[in-house]
């Protein structure tokens, strides 16, 4: 995919990116792929396949939210940067926050940021479960969101705790969540989430399947959640 398709795939849902931002995710693309020689960052390196997999596909949630009134977005579980580095390619205003158990990746993210030359961009290395008791992070952001980290049941508590009142959080998935969204509604209402709509998508290439899950924060997340770090997957509150 040249630039200038990946340009127009964008132009197609209302989102127009200039030539910088189109030689930030060039670079990306080519960091991701040197990178990833060394360390375990993804298993899709074609260039056609990134940019509509991972970058497409991020950058997707803007399809769906509505980024200019959303000021500070968090990342959980960021991997090599998915879906928050591309938004922020193409929505420079915002405030990033990634947390990643994983040092190497966070490494790999914070060279990115500068090579990019993106500022605004904090990585956080640390268990989602432990960076969301700390003040900074708790209850604070606009938007949440995460991609391909856990079930809905554990993924609502490693999530939510960082929206803000009034917040969203948005959760990425592949194909129907309908079986998800039913074991989910107990970590739900624990942590003070309500689904607003489930929005499906498609990959526009490909075709394949997408969901994004919008869920609202009510309240400010209850003192005991979340639990110690792992529980949350091992023992999902159902
Ligand atoms: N979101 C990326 C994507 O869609 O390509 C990466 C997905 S990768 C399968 C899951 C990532 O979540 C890994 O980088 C892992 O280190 C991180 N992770 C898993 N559990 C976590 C936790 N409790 N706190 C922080 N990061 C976590």
């Amino acid at each position: 995919m040249n630039n200038d398709s990946f340009a127009a795939l964008l132009a197609a849902k209302g989102l127009t990116v200039d030539d910088r931002q189109l030689e930030q995710f060039n670079r990306y693309f080519q960091l991701l792929v040197e990178w990833n020689e060394r360390m375990n960052l993804t298993g899709i390196t074609e260039r056609d396949a990134v940019y509509e997999k991972h970058f497409y596909d991020s950058v997707a949630l803007s399809f769906v939210t509505d980024m200019s009134a959303t000021s500070s977005l968090a990342d959980i579980g960021s991997g090599a940067g998915f879906p928050s580095l591309p938004l922020k390619i193409c929505f420079p205003h915002l405030k990033v926050t990634i947390v990643d158990s994983l040092n190497k990746r966070i490494q790999f993210l914070q060279h990115v940021a500068a090579e990019l030359g993106l500022e605004g961009v904090t990585c956080v290395h640390g268990r989602a479960e432990d960076i969301a008791r700390q003040k900074e992070h708790r209850d604070r952001y606009d938007l949440v969101t995460a991609r391909a980290v856990a079930r809905l049941a554990a993924l609502n508590e490693l999530c939510l705790p960082f929206a803000r009142t009034g917040g969203l959080f948005a959760a990425m998935k592949g194909t129907d969540p309908a079986e998800e969204l039913e074991e989910a509604g107990r970590s739900l209402r624990e942590l003070k989430g309500k689904v607003r709509r489930i929005v499906p998508m498609q990959l526009p290439l490909e075709q394949s399947e997408r969901h994004v899950i919008l869920i609202d924060k009510l309240a400010a997340t209850p003192r005991a959640y979340p639990r110690k770090a792992g529980t949350p997957v091992k023992q999902p509150l159902l």
